[in-house]
This record gives structure tokens, sequence and C-alpha cells, in this order.
């Protein structure tokens, strides 16, 4: 399997370090109900640990869920809620998003806020190796003692700014310096007790601290959006690799981001969606899903609703198709998944850098192609596998066959081809009087349920 390392620049043979692979990808943070861009960023993920998984590898992973920073503050203090209270809702809809979208749970989902002893004792170790340093009641990473700095991003694209120390969460490329472990507040604050004083703990000393707890000093796959890439993720290597003297990561897998009607969303503008925005206009979650398997994660993915319509009528076609291969239960599983040619393209598409656009059009040649391939409903669950589009829901559906019936068909089947025609007429009629039509088609029998039933 290959995967584009963002740490190297280039598409890289995936080696897993160790089982179960660890990977870690920074969350939500619940100030607000996650959008529609941060759930294109969470099903990427989600396809690539199904990648991993369909490749035999068992997968760990841990998704952090900031809990507390400053927009929480602000938000928990103009709703005149305490922060968790503030907090919850949030995560609880973003949980709900998750299952909607088919994205499997992570492992873990540790919060900023019960890690912060965690984060203390880290930042302490920092400062013992003189990478860390107090001011003021606040702690700064002293980026000048970190000869790595740099590595993910590349320095040319880093413009450092001599003597600034950035205490704030929010920040931009061009006033990055010194970043905030430890940030002194108010007694009035909402904070923490430390050896420092009273405070709260940066953005990006949670990850380091929660991702290393959980995977280890080392572990496999980082992800996350691109605008993480820089500072966040470029932070979190600079603390984990300044503590332990190891490497934090092997492989950082960064998704682009998703634009609306070709422009960044913002509350501002009114093109702000969240997953509600789509159901309230009748459109399933999986069909979202769906649209963003079309784009490969590493380009820019334009949502509109047109091209959402477009998503939703490709997906009804896909589910009419499969509704009518009936005929292959009971008929023809004995194929060897390997052995189709369709599942190994399909398969080479994900393995390459998760081409998820190719593999999506494999499975469509095979829903269109004229010939039935053998054990073609197996190939189509097993590509639903890593697609996730509950498929299994339509194939073959609204048909249960009975065993009876399946075996009345076994034997029509076998009448027909040793050219018993009579015995094969009066299997039909037996099967029909059961329910179920049997409809001879050039790519074989199809089964359909009748009114009799
Ligand atoms: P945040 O809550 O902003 O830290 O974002 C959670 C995840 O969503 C991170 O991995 C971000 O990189 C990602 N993300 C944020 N905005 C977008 C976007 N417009 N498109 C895709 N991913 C995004
Ligand atoms: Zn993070």
């Amino acid at each position: 399997m290959k995967l584009y390392n963002f740490l190297h620049r280039k598409v890289e043979e995936f080696i897993p370090l160790k089982s179960p692979v660890g990977m870690y990808s920074c969350g939500p943070t619940t100030y607000d109900f996650v959008h529609i861009g941060n759930l294109r960023t969470f099903i990427f993920e989600d396809v690539l640990q199904r990648v991993l998984e369909a490749n035999g590898l068992e997968v760990k992973r841990v998704m952090n869920i900031t809990d507390i920073d400053d927009k929480i503050i602000k938000g928990a203090k103009d709703a005149g809620l305490p922060i968790e209270e503030f907090s919850k809702p949030y995560e609880k809809v973003f949980m709900e998003d998750l299952s909607k979208l088919n994205i499997k749970y992570a492992n873990v989902y540790p919060k900023a806020t019960e890690h912060i002893g965690h984060m203390i004792k880290y930042i302490e170790e920092l400062i013992k190796k003189g990478l860390a340093y107090a001011r003021e009641g606040s702690v700064y990473f002293d980026i000048s003692e970190s000869p790595g700095y740099g590595k993910l991003t590349g320095l040319e694209n880093i413009s450092l700014k001599e003597g600034t120390r950035i205490s704030s969460d929010e920040y931009t490329k061009d006033d990055v310096q010194d970043f905030a472990l430890w940030k002194s507040v108010e007694s009035t604050e909402v904070g923490y007790d430390s050896p420092w004083g009273r405070g709260r703990p940066g953005w990006h000393i949670e990850c380091s601290v929660m991702s290393q707890e959980y995977l280890g000093n080392t572990f496999d796959i980082h992800a996350g959006g691109v605008d993480l890439i820089f500072p966040h993720h470029e932070n979190e290597i600079a603390q984990a690799e300044g503590k332990t003297g190891e490497k934090f990561v092997n492989f950082f897998v960064e998704g682009e981001h998703l634009l609306v009607d070709g422009a960044k969303m913002a509350k501002s503008k009114g093109n702000f969606y969240k997953l509600k925005d789509l159901e309230e206009k009748g459109i399933e979650p999986v069909v979202f899903r769906y649209l963003t398997l079309t784009a490969h994660y590493r380009d820019k993915l334009n949502f509109s609703w047109e091209s959402l319509q477009g998503a939703h009528n490709a997906l009804n076609n896909l589910r009419e198709k499969i509704r009518g291969w009936n005929e292959e239960i009971g008929l023809s599983e004995q194929s060897n998944l390997g052995d189709n040619l369709f599942w190994q393209r399909f398969f080479e598409s994900v393995n390459n850098d998760l081409n998820l656009p190719q593999a999506v059009a494999v499975l469509w040649e095979m829903v269109n192609s004229d010939t039935t391939t053998p054990g073609r409903s197996k190939v189509l669950l097993e590509m639903d596998k890593i697609l996730g589009l509950n498929l299994d829901q339509y194939l073959g559906k609204t048909i249960e066959i009975p065993e009876g019936v399946q075996k009345l068909i076994g034997r029509r089947e076998e009448a027909r081809k040793t050219g018993n025609f009579k015995e094969s007429d009066k299997l039909r009629h037996e099967i029909k009087k059961l329910g179920f039509e049997i409809l001879d088609t050039e790519s074989g029998p199809k089964i359909k349920k009748t009114n009799a039933s």
C-alpha cells in the first residue's frame, strides 16, 4: 500500500511499525457543530483506516477532542454556562454525525480537560531539557533549541519573526515564534493550578501528549487537514521529538480542504454548512460521503448543491442497478475475490495513495458491464467495506429468498443446463407459486419477487 507522506513530500510504501497500526487524527474543538469541511477530513481518515484493514492490518485509532480553548471559553461565557455543559451538545452531535456517515469510531477519544496533569508533567520535562522556559506564569517552547524545526513544513515556508511570543491559540503563518505550552490566566478565568501558577494548556501540547500516551513515543500515521500542517503538526513534532529524542510519526497524511461554491466556508458568507443543513434538504448523509469519494483526498473538493444532487442521483442509480442482482444469491458465489479483475483494479486504486475516484469508477464499470462477473455481489460488498455506502441494504433487495426457493432455483438451473426444459418449466411454475419469478437474461437468470407472495 502506498501513501503520500507529507514528511518527505512523496508517495511511499507504507510499512507498519507494529501491530496494531497506530493512527492519530486531530479531532474537533467543541465550540460549535462540526461543518462539512471537517466531515470531509473525518471521512478521508475513515477510508484510510478501512484501506489499512482491507490490507489485513489491525488499526488503533485515537482522535482527540479539544474541549478547552479560547473559543470554548468565550462561547461558554457568552452562553452563561460552565465549559463542560457548553461543549457537551457539540460533542454529542459530532458523534452522531460520524455514525450517520458510517465513520468507524476511534478506539479512544481523549479529552484535553482529562489530561491536564499529563500535560503539566510533559511541559516540566521539556523545561528540564532546556527546550522550554517559563515567563510570567506562562511556558513557551524555545524553537531555537529545536534543530529539526520546520521539517514538516519546510523552513522556506515559515517566516520567523525574532522575539515574538505567541500566547494565543489562533496563529497566522507570519507571526510564529516560540509558542505557548502553558498560558497563564487570571484567577477569575477558567484554569488549572500548575507549578507556574494558574493557567491552561496550549493547543499543540495536547496532541503530542495524548497521541503518545495512547500510541507510544513513535507511531505510524498522523492525519489531519492541510490547515494543521503549520504550525500545529510542526509544533507537535518539535514537542514530541524534543521530549523523547525519538522519531514521533512515520507518516503524516494531510487532506485537502472542502470549498463551498469555490470559496472558503465562512459564517459571514452564509456558506457555512453542517450535516443537519443537508439533512433538512432531504439529503441522506451517506450521499455526502459518496460525494467526498469522488475527489482525491489531496485535491480540493468543491461542494455545491448541484454537485450534491449529482451524487444523490448517482447513488440512487447504483442502488437501483444492484437491486436487480438477485440472480446471484445462491447461484454463483464460488469465485475467489483475488481472481476478480474488477476487484484487483479497485484494490490497486485504493492502495495507490487512496485513489478513491478511480476505485469508484471501477465499481461503476463492474455495475455497467454487460457480462455478469461471477461473484460480483461478493466483490461489491467487499468494495463497500472500504466505501461505506450501505450497499448491502440495496443489493438484491427487497428480496429475501427462502431456502426452499433457493433449492428450486438451483434445480431449475440444473435442468435448464442439461436441456430438460419440461422439468425447468415445471420448476419455474413451482417457484412462481411461492412468489418468485425467474427471468432468463443474457447475463444469466434473474429473480424477482412477484405480487403473489
Ligand atoms: P478543527 O476543529 O478546525 O481543528 O478541524 C477538525 C479537522 O477538520 C481538522 O483535521 C482540520 O484540518 C479539518 N478541516 C477544517 N476545515 C476544513 C475544510 N474546510 N475542509 C476539510 N477539512 C477541514
Ligand atoms: Zn492535533
